[in-house]
């Protein structure tokens, strides 16, 4: 080829690829209007639809979408804004065209610990790759917090050690503080359930690497309050505030560790809500009340030499506390894998479901369920084991 024959290929070549270039100008769709609005109620539909326990405004605040995930609080904006303020879908304030952000943050009320996780997005993620990132970030940071704890302090009733701050008051007593599976023993009197139960709202808002206990005993009170807890405890202060799962205690989220969970869990993500984790047990599980009547039966057999102990038995099961009973027989084993240094959860099976304990508080409460009846403590007592057998979990060790 001479070289003038080199040259107008290389020319034409290059008028080819402007042309072409142009031409994709031409046809290029202008910059879309994307509107925030849209961005959140696909957010919160993606996380809803993981599972995770999720309460969303219908507007937006001071120029910002939140929404309350769980241990998680997001937050969604549209950067470079003159009015801050101004609602984000507001063509007169706003480009349109620029990607709002959103912001997840955890602790969701970080103002004395400080944000522990933050993670940025886009607005235009698709939904399920924030529920993904946010999770893993979210089992990092869990992690990372809770390797970084100095138990220097002691539950009153058991010795086991934690940090002073992730003892909890259940009495009026501020020095009588315990650790999640001491507060229903039978040892503590005069107990005050509404006061711990707004220990615990602090306690987990403020810090992403309380014990993973503190869900149970929350999800047991709240079982237990029959969809009335809540309105009870904002009846009792004039401060405070009850977080929504007190009214429906679904909404609870529960702590689960990164890994190491059995294969019926493993799909599950660490501020999974009550409902989803109990739904999880019980599809691949579903003979899990069956178990339960069964080994009652034979240590009713046991205890009772009476021929009659087996005929006419009534039904122990208080289905109302049967969700109770999966949190506790998970969270057990999600403190024993996360505390691995500490005493062993299973202890509370020997004393820390106790009849008189548990009245009090279900009194207290105003619980319609009978704390002193065999079936509170059978449900509790038999029901956590069986549960923890199942998944994987061996209470004895
Ligand atoms: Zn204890």
């Amino acid at each position: 080829m001479t070289r003038n024959r080199k040259k107008k290929l290389a020319i034409r070549a290059e008028a080819d690829g402007s042309s072409h270039a142009r031409a994709a100008r031409m046809h290029t769709p202008p910059p879309t209007e994307i509107l925030a609005q849209d961005v959140q109620t696909a957010l919160i539909g993606a996380f809803r639809g993981a599972g995770w326990p999720v309460e969303s405004e219908n507007f937006p605040e001071g120029g910002t979408w939140s929404g309350w995930l769980g241990p998680v609080s997001s937050s969604l904006s549209r950067p470079g804004a003159y009015d801050l303020m101004a609602d984000p879908d507001d063509p007169y304030h706003h480009d349109l065209t620029v990607v709002p952000e959103v912001c997840f943050i955890s602790p969701r009320i970080p103002i004395n610990s400080g944000e522990k996780m933050v993670v940025r997005l886009p607005g235009t993620t698709a939904g399920p790759d924030l529920v993904a990132k946010v999770s893993k970030e979210l089992g990092r940071a869990r992690g990372s917090e809770t390797a970084k704890l100095v138990n220097d302090s002691a539950c009153a009733l058991c010795g086991d050690r934690y940090p002073a701050a992730h003892l909890l008051p259940a009495t009026d007593s501020d020095r009588l503080l315990l650790c999640p599976w001491c507060v229903f023993d039978g040892d503590i009197l005069d107990v005050h359930p509404l006061r711990l139960a707004f220990a615990i709202d602090e306690l987990t808002s403020e810090d992403m690497a309380a014990p993973a206990g503190w869900s149970a005993v929350a999800a047991l009170l709240a079982c237990a309050g029959g969809g009335a807890l809540g309105d009870r405890m904002n009846e009792a202060s004039s401060f405070s505030v009850a977080l929504p799962h007190w009214n429906d205690p679904g909404r609870l989220w529960v702590w689960l560790p990164a890994s190491g969970l059995p294969p019926a869990l493993e799909h599950l993500r660490p501020g999974t809500s009550l409902s989803t984790l109990v739904a999880a047990v019980e599809q691949a599980y579903p003979d899990l009340r069956d178990r339960f009547r069964t080994e009652l039966a034979a240590a009713l057999d046991e205890d009772e030499e009476d021929e009659d102990a087996g005929a006419g038995r009534e039904d122990y099961l208080v289905e109302e506390l049967w969700p109770a009973a999966i949190v506790y027989a998970v969270t057990a084993a999600a403190q024993a894998l996360e505390r691995p240094a500490g005493t062993s959860p299973w202890h509370l099976l020997s004393d820390g479901f106790e009849e008189g304990n548990l009245a009090d508080c279900f009194e207290e409460i105003g619980s319609t369920l009978d704390g002193h009846s065999l079936g509170t403590t059978f449900t509790l007592s038999i029901g956590v084991p069986v549960i923890a057998r199942a998944l994987g979990w061996d209470p004895d060790s």
